[in-house]
This record gives structure tokens, C-alpha cells and sequence, in this order.
């Protein structure tokens, strides 16, 4: 048993009792980790509004090897998302992120590109940068670092190299990019924008946010939002909140 310092973003966290809360963090150094909070529904609870999604945090707490639950010791916010944000868009945004890598990420399992999409959130809310832009690179991110939507170079059932960017792709029944030959009536065609950006995004192109009009934004929002609820076998919570976005 090792005292540990390092840093984490909640991704979840619910009540344990009358006084504890079981917080889901994401951290720099262990990943996802389920931490018990001593207290932390008492009034006057040291941790405070530590445990609100996507808080930035420098947390203190003993590792023991292969325990599902941990003890945290100390919990300092580094970052509050919610301190000067409180657009219903915005928060909507707070509960998708958090929501997608918790569920994206299993326990224990160290990722630092999931700790730096993370830090990115943090800028990006920070700065006031475009969310949508960031939701659907992140969401290629998750799709293509898991292997779950396939590349639109080639037909993922036959093989065969697409002629070109103008060739007709389709989506199969899962996460699978089709051509022509392999589809079936249930087949969904992809437009040539969306084909055009993920291309882009695929080959890591500088010119990817070029792809984006505000339409292909909707378009590839649509088209992930359908990948991730395949991939995962359910809707997401924070579609909840979605409907109430004008
Ligand atoms: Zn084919």
C-alpha cells in the first residue's frame, strides 16, 4: 500500500449512504478508478464540490493492487467546468464527454490519449472554443482508436480499395463502411461530405476542421451518435438532456 498523488477529471459519481459519495475518476496515472469519498454528502464536506463532471482535480489516496473500490484521501479542483458555464448547450456538452469516455474506457487500464482528450475538453471549455467541433473530433477519436468505424479507404467486407473520394461508401447493419457490391437494402449511403471528412480526418489532416460546413457538423454528429449507440448496444444518458438544445 503506496500513498499516490496524481491528477484526475470525474467522469460520474453517485451517492453511498447518507454521508459517502462513490466517485468514477478518470486519472492521469491508473485510468478509470472507482473511489469511495468519506463524508462527501455532509454539508460541510471537505471535499466540496469536488465530485461535479469533468472537475479537474489533484487527488491524494492509497493504492492497493486489484481493489475495486478506493479510499480518496484529498481531493483539490484545479479546474470547475461549471463556475462561470452554465448554458444549458454547454453543460449538455459537460454529461456527453464525461458520459463518452466513461463508457468508452474500462477500469484500470492507464490511457494517455484519453487523459489528453480530456485536458483538451478542459481548454476548449476554458477558452470558449467551438464544443461542436470538439464533439465530433472526439467522437472520431473514441470510434477510430477502438477500431470500431472502419476506414473509408476500402470496403470492409470485400476488400476492395475505394476507386476514389467520389466512389459511394455505405454503412452496413454495425459500425461497417461498405461499397456498392456488398451492400444490402438496409444499407445507409454516406454523403460525399462525410466521406470527404473522415478521409481527412483519417490520413490525420491539418485541413480536417476544413471539412466541417455546419451541416457536415449535424451530418457526422448524426453519423457517430448512430456508430456509438451500435458499438456500445444503448442509448447515451445525456441524450436526455439533448432534446432541449434548440
Ligand atoms: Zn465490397
Amino acid at each position: 500500500m503506496s500513498l499516490v498523488a496524481t491528477q484526475a477529471f470525474v467522469l460520474r459519481s453517485y451517492k453511498l449512504g447518507e454521508n459517502d459519495k462513490i466517485a468514477i475518476l478518470f486519472t492521469r496515472d491508473f485510468g478509470k478508478v472507482r473511489f469511495v469519498a468519506k463524508g462527501a454528502r455532509k454539508v460541510r464536506s471537505r471535499f466540496g464540490a469536488a465530485f461535479e463532471v469533468l472537475t479537474h482535480l489533484r487527488i491524494l489516496f492509497h493504492y492497493k493492487e486489484n481493489r475495486d473500490l478506493l479510499i480518496l484521501d484529498k481531493a483539490e479542483i484545479l479546474f470547475s467546468p461549471f463556475e462561470h458555464q452554465t448554458s444549458l448547450r454547454i453543460a449538455y456538452y459537460i454529461f456527453y464527454f464525461s458520459e463518452l469516455i466513461n463508457e468508452f474506457y474500462p477500469d484500470h487500464e492507464k490511457s494517455q490519449d484519453a487523459f489528453t482528450m480530456l485536458l483538451n475538453i478542459k481548454q476548449a471549455l476554458q477558452k470558449h472554443q467551438n464544443l461542436d467541433f470538439l464533439a465530433r473530433y472526439i467522437e472520431l477519436q473514441l470510434l477510430h482508436s477502438q477500431g470500431i468505424l472502419s476506414s473509408v479507404a476500402f470496403c470492409s467486407q470485400c476488400n476492395r480499395p475505394f476507386e476514389s473520394l467520389l466512389e459511394k461508401r455505405y454503412l452496413g447493419l454495425q459500425t461497417e463502411i461498405i461499397c456498392r457490391r456488398c451492400k444490402t437494402p438496409e444499407s445507409v449511403v454516406l454523403s460525399a461530405q462525410i466521406v470527404k471528412s473522415i478521409d481527412s480526418f483519417e490520413k490525420g489532416s491539418a485541413q480536417w476542421a476544413g471539412t466541417l460546413t455546419e451541416r457536415t457538423i449535424d451530418e457526422l454528429g448524426s453519423l457517430n451518435y448512430l456508430l456509438i449507440t451500435r458499438f456500445l448496444g444503448k442509448e447515451l444518458q445525456s441524450t436526455k438532456l439533448r432534446k432541449f438544445l434548440v
